[in-house]
């Protein structure tokens, strides 16, 4: 993975914005297992430390399929809030 995938390489766990979803992966949480990925494969990947984050073509994902990538999450490492309210 190369960093001028990420959105913003300064910031690859978030918070970003994506539409109007702020995605924040929780670095420490996330145990790569890659369950994120189907979902919305244009919004996450791992990285070189086998770490969940957010790529600059995450607004080719729908919301929905961010939603369900954090969804999907085991151990719920990704947090993503809408017009300031936690959706999960
Ligand atoms: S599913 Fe969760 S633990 Fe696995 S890579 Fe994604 S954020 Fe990390």
């Amino acid at each position: 993975m190369s960093e001028e995938n990420l959105l913003d390489p300064e910031k690859p766990y978030g918070p970003l914005n994506v539409g109007d979803l702020e995605i924040i992966v929780d670095r420490e949480g996330c145990i790569g297992a890659s369950a994120c990925i189907p979902p919305a494969d244009k919004t996450f990947t791992l990285n070189d430390e086998g770490k969940a984050v957010i790529l600059a073509t995450a607004s080719e994902d729908s919301e929905d399929d961010i939603i369900d990538a954090a969804r999907a999450c085991p151990v719920l490492a990704i947090k993503i809030r809408k017009n300031g309210k936690d959706l999960i």
